[in-house]
């Protein structure tokens, strides 16, 4: 959806005259796109609607740069379809906030519960997990062992069959002892289907939650709508993760799950690790979707990764595109050390899929580990980006390393993609010369 979508946004970049057939031919696109997505069609219409307008309104203005308009209204708009009126509850500590998460069997309820008490223990709450789902065999080894790596307590029963009575005691057992969060992990079962709606309704209907969450699997496609609106139908979703947001980036089932819930996206997951989850920003979403470099989000991350007196040198690099192998070799030390790749390379498209698949961390870190020894045959102008390799350098280099020639391009091909990625993004911050700049 978000290459479409932002295809047709270069298609009109790329027009010579920006008439009203252009911009219609454009808008159509993009309907397009949405509609596949199956988002709803009302919000498509208001979101052509709206767009025309600021393009009729603002194009009378003397001197506007209509492809500038349409770009920004057409963000603009895709941001306001997530942005929901209602705001999610707003959870207080010292207050005894139940939280139940639902959603199918697969899309990454028990551990986005995990990432989500995380995110509150880090702020230093104390928070309990409760295992409601019977249904599912090892459903509750999985949580403990969740509930083990993050340190938090957990409630439930190898015997027990039935998910109310769980779920009524683990609260109980929590409440009595004064936690700040008690999460409900319930049964997803592998469709939709009565006997799990029923089971949602009589847990919402004793254990009265402060906050239902829907959690829902980016990848699945078209079923989206239907799936969100079928939980909303049941039981009271206040609010929706999305998960799985790091294989490909689905706007559209944040757009439809929305539409659908007309209930806010708090939170995304990105991955199988417990830190692999964010906080939901529409804009910062959209630009992702749209394939933008997400410069704030960069930032946010360097602060993360980076140790503090390397920061300001970084940022102040990567805001004049500029990105040696040397500062490579310093990301690739950041990732061991953080044992996961949640960190700038994250952020890059198609260089985290090139260098640590899922599933395949270690390979992935023997191979980082392979491009430091060859980058440590380098020397410092090599480094700094002050000399270019040239053949016999490069044979060189892969014999002080115990590499090969290949493997020496293959490290100095991923470099330049990303030193690309950072010269764009250089560009994106500073404003320089790029129509982009609006998004
Ligand atoms: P549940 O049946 O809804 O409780 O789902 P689980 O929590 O058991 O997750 C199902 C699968 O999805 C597991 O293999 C998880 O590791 C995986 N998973 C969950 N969230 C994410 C995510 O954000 N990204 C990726 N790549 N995998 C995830
Ligand atoms: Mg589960």
């Amino acid at each position: 959806l978000g290459s479409r979508i932002s295809g047709a946004l270069k298609k009109l970049h790329e027009k010579p005259i920006i008439d009203e057939e252009a911009i219609k031919e454009c808008m159509s696109e993009i309907v397009k796109a949405l509609l596949q997505a199956d988002v709803n069609a009302a919000y498509i219409k208001k979101l052509r609607d709206q767009v025309m307008l600021q393009v009729n309104l603002e194009a009378d203005a003397a001197g506007t740069n209509k492809r500038k308009i349409v770009q920004r209204a057409v963000v603009s708009e895709l941001q306001k379809m997530l942005e929901t009126d209602k705001k999610p509850v707003k959870l207080r500590k010292g207050k005894q906030n139940i939280v139940m998460f639902v959603g199918l069997q697969g899309t990454g309820k028990t551990t986005t519960i995990a990432k989500y008490a995380y995110f509150y223990i880090k702020k230093g709450w104390r928070v309990g997990l409760v295992c409601a789902d019977t249904f599912r065999a090892g459903a509750f080894d999985q949580l403990k062992q969740n509930a083990a790596k993050i340190k938090a307590p957990f409630y439930g029963s190898y015997t027990e069959t039935d998910p109310v009575k769980i779920a009524n005691e683990g609260v109980e057992y929590f409440r009595s002892q004064t936690y700040d969060l008690i999460i409900i992990d319930t049964s997803g079962r592998n469709k939709q289907e009565e006997g799990l709606f029923d089971e949602m309704k009589m847990l919402e209907k004793t254990i009265n939650p402060d906050e239902v969450i829907f959690v829902m699997d980016s990848t699945i496609g078209q079923s989206c709508f239907d799936q969100a609106q079928a939980f909303k139908n049941a039981v009271k979703v206040g609010s929706v993760i999305m998960t799985k947001l790091d294989s490909h980036a689905k706007g559209g089932g944040a757009l439809s799950a929305v539409a659908a819930t007309q209930s806010p996206i708090t939170f995304i997951g990105t991955g199988e690790q417990f830190d692999e989850f964010e906080e939901f920003e529409a804009k910062s979403f959209i630009k992702r979707v749209l394939g933008m470099g997400d410069i704030d989000r960069l930032f946010s991350v360097v602060q993360e990764a980076i140790p503090l007196d390397k920061q300001p040198e970084l940022l102040n690099k990567i805001s004049h595109g500029q990105f040696s192998l040397r500062d490579m070799y310093e990301q690739f030390q950041t990732v061991l050390k953080m044992g996961s790749i949640n960190s700038l390379m994250s952020l890059i498209p198609g260089m985290n899929s090139g260098l640590i698949e899922k599933g395949k961390e270690k390979e992935g870190i023997a191979r980082i580990k392979r491009f430091m020894c060859i980058m440590d045959s380098m020397n410092d102008p090599e480094l700094d980006g002050h000399k270019q390799l040239n053949d016999s350098r490069i044979i060189r280099i892969a014999r002080g390393s115990g590499t090969s020639v290949r493997e020496v391009n293959i490290l100095l091909e991923e470099y330049k993609k990303f030193a690309k990625m950072v010269q764009k993004m250089g560009k994106l911050s500073l404003g320089k010369a790029n129509d982009m700049q609006n998004f």
